[in-house]
């Protein structure tokens, strides 16, 4: 099946400026891109009237929990049967595809095979769904972010504790054994972890190189929880592949990450703090007020360290935590207007950001990520200009159809799902 995008303005995910053009689109790929005074042959392809719209490379999230499904506590995750889970997790992907999202990175999942699981039922076209990497769930050390356990109560959260090299070898092995792309390990703790602070580094070099080796061993990768300076360092240090967060990384730090850049992504998943903090601000109770203390530091060292690393071209990719009930599923295009307002961000910079780095952070830079011929045809029809205000992505009656693999959808109206067109 032919279809030929007449008319719209072309932005191409590279940072060249959108031109007046034709794009054909021949199965799922792009079979050709032109200026439109350039003639295509489209003999009988479905011409779809694109004047006055912007067309740009579908959207990719670097840092999705799709099966973190807006619950108040980490806990509750834990308390879900994983048959229900499984469904809530589906729901999630097909609300991040209604979001203009075409493809997504997993920060890790709150059980072992829920990612797994909903990327084979996507590849399968069992459910729709951005394109999926998977990844385990956090594996964390006793007392580390995401071990919901106490001493007199036995509660799953979104973490698997392992502690040293063996067990982290142990349970890296049955995450890969059970077919996740990505293993997550939280070297540094996090703000409202009281036994694992944020600019904590409580992963031990045994056990994140434990990690990193097992995975590495066959060919996938590692990404971690990386928010203290000392927890970069070790995850450069061991060949972390993906580093989220690193909000408190130091002038040495930055100059490491610096010199991997051709290497390693990272990505702040600013959307859960901008969250938690306008949350915050409100809240005039004595707790309220500590964690404001606690979170605005972070916030800060954030802004100072992705404006930084902007300026040394580290691959940034955006994608901020979305999945808590504060802070749902669904909502995550505000993570370009956080690039713009906070990092200090062009328009284009976050698009690029969200498009282009988005393919590579894939494995698919080659097909991801760009309107351009050969590529898949992950598209955003775009009633408004992004590049002049990023926001108007943030609403899905803008978009005018989401493709991704040459099939269009279109957000529901009044539900957060997608559906076909065609
Ligand atoms: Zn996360």
């Amino acid at each position: 099946m032919r279809q030929l995008i007449d008319g719209a303005r072309v932005w191409d995910g590279t940072g060249a400026p959108p031109f007046p053009g034709k794009v054909l689109i021949d199965g799922e790929r792009i079979a050709a891109v032109a200026p439109q005074a350039e003639a295509v042959a489209a003999d009988g392809a479905e011409r779809i009237d694109a004047a006055g719209m912007f067309l740009m490379p579908g959207l990719v999230e670097g840092h999705a929990h799709l099966s973190f499904v807006d619950t108040p506590r980490g806990t509750a995750l834990g308390e879900l049967p994983p048959e229900d889970h499984a469904l809530l997790t589906m729901d999630a992907a097909r609300r991040l595809l209604g979001a203009g999202f075409t493809s997504a990175c997993s920060a890790a999942a709150a059980k072992i095979r829920l990612d797994v699981a909903v990327r084979d039922a996507i590849n399968q076209g069992m459910t729709d769904g951005p394109r999926l990497l998977a990844a385990s769930p956090e594996l964390t050390v006793t007392g580390g972010l995401g071990d919901g356990r106490r001493l007199h109560l036995h509660q799953e959260s979104f973490g698997v504790p392992v502690d040293g090299p063996d067990e982290m070898r142990r349970m890296a092995r049955l995450c890969l054994r059970e077919g996740v792309d990505t293993i997550k390990l939280n070297i540094s703790g996090d703000f409202g972890t009281e036994s694992a602070p944020a600019d904590v580094a409580v992963m031990t070099d045994e056990e994140v190189a434990a990690g990193v080796a097992t995975a590495h061993a066959i060919g996938r990768r590692a990404a971690a929880h990386a928010r203290a300076s000392a927890s970069v360092k070790r995850a450069l240090k061991h060949g972390v592949d993906i580093i989220y967060h690193c909000d408190f990384a130091d002038e040495e730090a930055l100059d490491q990450l610096e010199a991997a850049k051709d290497r390693v992504f990272t990505g702040p998943a600013i959307g859960l703090v901008v969250t938690r903090l306008e949350r915050l601000r409100g809240d005039n109770t004595p707790l309220g007020r500590r964690q404001l203390e606690r979170l605005k530091p972070l916030y800060e060292a954030s802004c100072r360290t992705h404006n930084e690393m902007r300026r040394r071209g580290i691959r940034v990719v955006v994608g901020g935590d979305y999945g808590f009930a504060d802070h749902p599923q669904g909502g995550n295009a505000r993570d370009l207007e956080h690039f713009v307002k906070h990092f200090g961000f062009s328009a284009s910079e976050a698009l690029q950001a969200a498009t282009r780095i988005g393919g590579q952070i894939m494995q698919r830079g080659h097909e991801l990520g760009l309107v351009r011929a050969g590529c898949l045809a992950d598209l955003l029809l775009v009633d408004g200009d992004p590049l002049n205000d990023v926001r108007i992505l943030q609403d899905s009656k803008r978009l005018a159809f989401i493709m991704k693999g040459g099939v269009r959808y279109v957000a529901c109206e009044g539900s957060p799902h997608v559906r076909r067109l065609h």
